[in-house]
Parts: structure tokens; C-alpha cells; sequence
């Protein structure tokens, strides 16, 4: 499913209902720092790694199944996450998207938040924006936002082979 950002001008609540569609056909960036956490709770970096490239840099993105383009972790029936409590940085984000620069959508402004200028969205197509009583601030989203983005940075091919020669020799970073 595409993301179809709207800013978030305001905290807003979130109830997932399991819809079935949002991890389907989308690539999910993993950082380091989310291949560390998935290969600690018994997955294999093959079963779960593809290899794509972007701006010119190697990037790791969550596998997908072929039938139906679905995340490898998502069950097809209920639409869970397998891996809910371990979940990629990316997907602990969504419904929202934290943004560097604008993007160009009406109605956005930049919130300052950790010396930095961030735009936040939503994505309309996610049914559970605006459901529940779990309140998500937009504080929580941009602190995230920033994570995900130190890490990403960070990652890359020699930095994951350092991971898995440290695993192999009982050592790690
Ligand atoms: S689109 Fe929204 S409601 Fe549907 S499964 Fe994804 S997060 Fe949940
Ligand atoms: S890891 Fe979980 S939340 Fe992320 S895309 Fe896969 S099934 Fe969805």
C-alpha cells in the first residue's frame, strides 16, 4: 500500500485494526540496529534480508513473499506482525513518516525538535489514525524519526560484516 502522507498537526490517537494492508509492497529500510535485535531473537540474516540500492548506497530491506508481496513476518490471515515486540524502527514509526524537508503536501509545517526541523505525517490509507485511546505524540514520532535516521546512517556493508564476523568469533559491536 502507498504511503499518502497528510501532516500531523496535533497529537493524535492509534488503534491498529489489522487490516491486511500496510505491509505489503513497500520496502522496509533495516538499520543495523534492527538486524542486531531480529537475528538476537533466532532469525537468520538470509531468511530475512534482500539487498537493494538506492542514492547509490547498499541498502537492507525486509524480505517479501512473492505471492502476494507481503513482509515475510506479516501472518496472512490476521495480518500480524511476528515479530511485533522486535519490529524494525521503520515499522515502529508507521502510520507516520518523519521527514527532513518538506514534501510538499498542503497544510504542512515543520515542528523543532532536537535542534532540528521535522515535518510529520500520517498516511490517510491507515484506517486506525484517529482510533482508540492510545495517544501518540508527535514528540514520540520525531524522536523516532530521529533514530531511525542516526542508524541508518550508520549502516552499511562493511559495518554489517563487522557484525557478522564479531557474531562468528563470540564478539560483537
Ligand atoms: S494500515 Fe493501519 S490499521 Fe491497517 S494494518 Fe496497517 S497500521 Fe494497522
Ligand atoms: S516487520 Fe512486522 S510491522 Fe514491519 S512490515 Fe513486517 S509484518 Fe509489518
Amino acid at each position: 500500500m502507498r504511503f499518502k502522507p497528510r501532516p500531523l498537526k496535533k497529537d493524535v490517537s492509534f488503534e491498529c485494526k489489522f487490516c491486511l494492508d500496510c505491509c505489503k509492497e513497500r520496502f522496509i529500510y533495516l538499520t543495523l540496529y534492527d538486524i542486531r535485535r531480529i537475528s538476537e531473537n533466532g532469525h537468520d540474516v538470509e531468511e530475512f534480508i534482500t539487498l537493494t540500492s538506492s542514492e547509490g548506497k547498499i541498502r537492507f530491506v525486509l524480505s517479501y513473499r512473492e505471492w502476494d508481496l507481503g513482509c515475510i513476518f506479516q501472518d496472512p490471515e490476521t495480518g500480524k506482525c511476528k515479530i511485533h515486540e522486535y519490529k524494525p524502527l521503520i515499522c515502529q514509526i508507521y502510520p507516520f513518516m518523519v521527514s527532513h524537508k518538506p514534501l510538499g503536501v498542503e497544510g504542512e509545517e515543520p515542528l523543532e525538535y532536537g535542534g532540528e526541523k521535522l515535518w510529520i505525517y500520517y498516511d490517510e490509507n491507515c484506517p486506525g489514525v484517529g482510533e482508540g485511546d492510545r495517544i501518540i505524540r508527535r514528540e514520540e514520532i520525531a524522536e523516532l524519526g530521529l533514530k531511525f535516521k542516526r542508524e541508518l546512517d550508520m549502516t552499511d556493508m562493511d559495518r554489517f560484516n563487522e557484525m557478522l564476523d564479531g557474531d562468528k568469533s563470540g564478539t560483537s559491536l
